[in-house]
């Protein structure tokens, strides 16, 4: 997509999807985040973790997350591992990467960070290009990291960087990555399920996803989908028990089991989310209902006088930066508190330079939810008496960075 081309305001889908429960705030955040009355209804029920049942629903899981990845070839696996996300991104980094192995962390914001601060506790070389808050990285500035740096053996790329909600452009990063030799990891958490990662585009190492994103289960567990070959290679790299992939990895196709305690709950709830996102159309669908609430909210915004820190190509379908309005009446924690009221949980920002906040676009809601947001939102103004939500000149030049 260029940069001139501008978000066009898709027309409501036709699916009106049950509410929170009464009382229940929809959460307009990165997960947790709003799932159906289906997925919670799953947990209704206890599993023993040894049983034939479980171990059946455990290799279910495992099969329908790797149709979503476009392997025909059966060439890669998948892992869950328990924990949240960031369990999972260290669990990837301390297997794959030898402990002679070298990674450059691509980083735009907080997740970047945390992977090169991973690599600090492993105690494993690591080498960072840092672009601040949501500038991204670049194929020709990754190639320059790698020429003159022969001892990188892995990059490790954040797909959509949920701290500003820049969709980065891992296609361009895969190319050189994979030109110049060297393997690709990728934290896809926030955009998996979502937005396309198809292995015969984009034939990563391994990457990582969780429960409670872009499939719209439940916090929990996380996974690892990758390269058989580097599943069988990576034994004995891992510098945790727990965090083992590859042991994690062969007790599973031994057994059929985790190989401690599993959330039962969140796995069976996480089956239901599944065979939803199935039933919606899988990754093309589930990423058309969140583009569309993107551009129903951002528009809606927009009017409101509003303004997004990314230009439009580079916003995700996952979660939008907007800068605080410049007008002094307008307060963030009131603003939050407002928009609370009226059952909608919005999220701070997490630039450094200007202040902002964010608005999730994931989660069991359609464009008729988020008409309801914008609305919501022109609501919290009006209290506060903030007559323009314009920001603040020193935000627009901190975006017209982005511009070059
Ligand atoms: C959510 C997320 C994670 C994991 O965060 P946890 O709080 O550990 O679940 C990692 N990377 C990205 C890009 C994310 O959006």
């Amino acid at each position: 997509m260029s940069v001139e081309q501008k978000i066009e305001v898709a027309t409501a889908p036709d699916a009106v999807f049950e509410a929170p429960a009464l009382g229940e705030p929809y959460l307009l955040t990165p997960g947790p985040l709003t799932t159906s009355y289906a997925v919670k209804q799953a947990m209704l029920r206890d599993w023993g973790s040894w049983d034939a049942d479980f171990r059946a629903m455990t290799a279910d899981l495992r099969r329908r997350l790797l149709a979503l990845t476009g392997d025909r070839v059966g060439a890669y696996d998948c892992v869950p591992i328990q924990g949240s996300g960031s369990y999972c991104v260290e669990a990837m980094l301390g297997s794959f990467v030898p402990k002679d192995g070298k990674v450059l962390v691509l980083a735009n914001g907080a997740y970047g960070l945390r992977a090169a601060q991973t690599m600090q506790y492993l105690g494993r070389a690591h080498t960072l290009i840092d672009k601040g808050d949501y500038l991204p990285p670049r194929g020709d500035e990754v190639a320059r990291a790698l020429d003159a740096d022969p001892a990188i053996t892995h990059v490790i790329a954040i797909h959509c960087e949920t701290s500003s909600g820049i969709l980065n452009p891992v296609k361009e990063i895969a190319d050189v990555v994979l030109a110049k030799g060297r393997k690709l990891l990728v934290d896809s958490m926030s955009a998996f399920g979502a937005v396309d990662l198809d292995v015969n585009d984009i034939p990563y190492e391994a990457m990582v996803s969780s429960a409670n994103k872009c499939i719209e289960g439940v916090p929990g567990f996380g996974f690892v989908i990758t390269k058989k070959t580097a599943l069988e290679a990576a034994k004995g790299n891992s510098h945790s028990l727990s965090l083992d992939v590859h042991a994690q990895w062969a007790t599973m196709e031994k057994t059929g089991q985790w190989r401690f305690t599993p959330p039962t709950h969140v796995v069976a709830a996480f089956i239901e989310a599944l065979k939803m996102h199935e039933a919606e159309g899988g990754v093309p669908a589930r990423g058309a209902r969140y583009t569309g609430n993107r551009d129903v909210m951002v528009a809606g915004m927009r009017e409101l006088g509003f303004e997004t820190l990314l230009a439009d190509n580079w916003l995700s379908p996952i979660i939008v930066t907007f800068f605080c309005p410049a007008d002094e009446k307008f307060d963030f924690t009131r603003f939050y508190d407002l928009m609370k009221d009226k059952g909608f949980i919005i999220y701070p920002g997490k630039l450094t330079a200007v202040e902002s906040f964010r608005i999730g676009c994931i989660g069991r809601m359609d464009a008729h939810v988020m008409r309801r947001v914008v609305e919501a939102a022109r609501q919290s103004l009006d209290e506060m008496g903030v007559t323009d939500a314009s920001p603040p000149q020193a935000a627009l030049d901190e975006r017209a960075k982005l511009a070059g």
